[in-house]
Parts: C-alpha cells; sequence; structure tokens
C-alpha cells in the first residue's frame, strides 16, 4: 500500500530538491517535471478554487517525466470520460426521479461514485510527489520516504520545517 510522506515548508522558501529523479531515483537526472497543485491528482482540480495554481520544478528523468504526465492525462481523460458518460446514459434514467433542486447535486454525487474505482487506484499508486499549496505553507508529499527526508534537510535553512506534522529540528553541530 502506498503511504507517502509530507515535508511542510513555508510558502515563501524556494524549495530545493535532491538531485535524484523523484521518481526512479536515478542519480543526477538531465530533465525536470513541473509539478502544479490542481493538476497533479484528477482529484485535486476540487481545490482550485484555494487560490491560483503554485508551481515547483522537480529533478527527473526525461522518461520518467513522460511517464508522469501520460498518467496525469490519463486520470484527465478517465475522469471526463465517466462525466460524459453520467451525463448522456446515465442520468437521463435518474432525472425524472430526482426534485429539480436536488439535481445538480444528486448527478455530482453519481460522477463521484462512478469515480470511485479511480481513486482506489490513486490511493495504492500514490503519485512519486506532489505539492498541495494553502495561504502560507506548503505541502510536498513524496511517496519515498528517504527522498523526503533527503528533501527536508536540504531545505533546513527555512523558517520551519514539518514532516508528517511534526516540526523538525537541524542541529548543524556535525558540520
Ligand atoms: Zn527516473
Amino acid at each position: 500500500m502506498a503511504v507517502s510522506t509530507v515535508v511542510n515548508l513555508p510558502k515563501g522558501h524556494v524549495a530545493r530538491f535532491p538531485d535524484r529523479c523523484m521518481v526512479c531515483g536515478f542519480v543526477e537526472p538531465n530533465s525536470q517535471s513541473r509539478l502544479i497543485t490542481g493538476t497533479v491528482g484528477w482529484w485535486t482540480w476540487l481545490t482550485w478554487w484555494y487560490g491560483k495554481p503554485f508551481v515547483v520544478k522537480v529533478p527527473s528523468c526525461r522518461r520518467c517525466g513522460w511517464l508522469l504526465q501520460a498518467r496525469r492525462g490519463f486520470g484527465l481523460l478517465v475522469t471526463f470520460a465517466v462525466i460524459a458518460v453520467v451525463y448522456y446514459w446515465i442520468w437521463p434514467f435518474f432525472k425524472e426521479f430526482v426534485p429539480h433542486g436536488l439535481r445538480k447535486w444528486a448527478m455530482m454525487g453519481i460522477v463521484i461514485a462512478c469515480l470511485i474505482p479511480l481513486f482506489v487506484l490513486e490511493f495504492f499508486f500514490a503519485q512519486p510527489a506532489q505539492v498541495t499549496a494553502y495561504a502560507d505553507s506548503v505541502d510536498y508529499e513524496f511517496a519515498s520516504y528517504d527522498y523526503a527526508t533527503d528533501f527536508a534537510a536540504m531545505n533546513r535553512d527555512a523558517a520551519w520545517i514539518k514532516l508528517d506534522g511534526i516540526f523538525m529540528a537541524f542541529r548543524d553541530v556535525e558540520e
């Protein structure tokens, strides 16, 4: 089961990433992938209204970058396909039984119910990395625990670092 590690940093802090591919761990990859809040997971479009997208560039091999992109595209495609199927084929059968004021919500409910398999799939195969931006901080989420702790260590000069919700203190004594 995919369990990811979340590193929280101040929004103003320019994050540095370990020089390894965030997907396969390849050292010194020659390319970067853009992570954008709102387009990484298919469901994050729900969070778009929190504010404008936050973008970071994360090291990755060219091939892994393409795979990530393809996966995002696939999730988006499936989402649109499900909405279309619900709207044109499923919804007409339900429509007459739903009171007018509730129709919008009923349709949304059917769409979400149809997307549950995709949601489960995303849960078990976590994205190698994703970002969620809040008003004054950013969550950097990594599927790899090692990558997350290396990332945290590289950003030790930030005003704060939280690893899975717990404040981290780095002692620079050993340096
Ligand atoms: Zn890679």
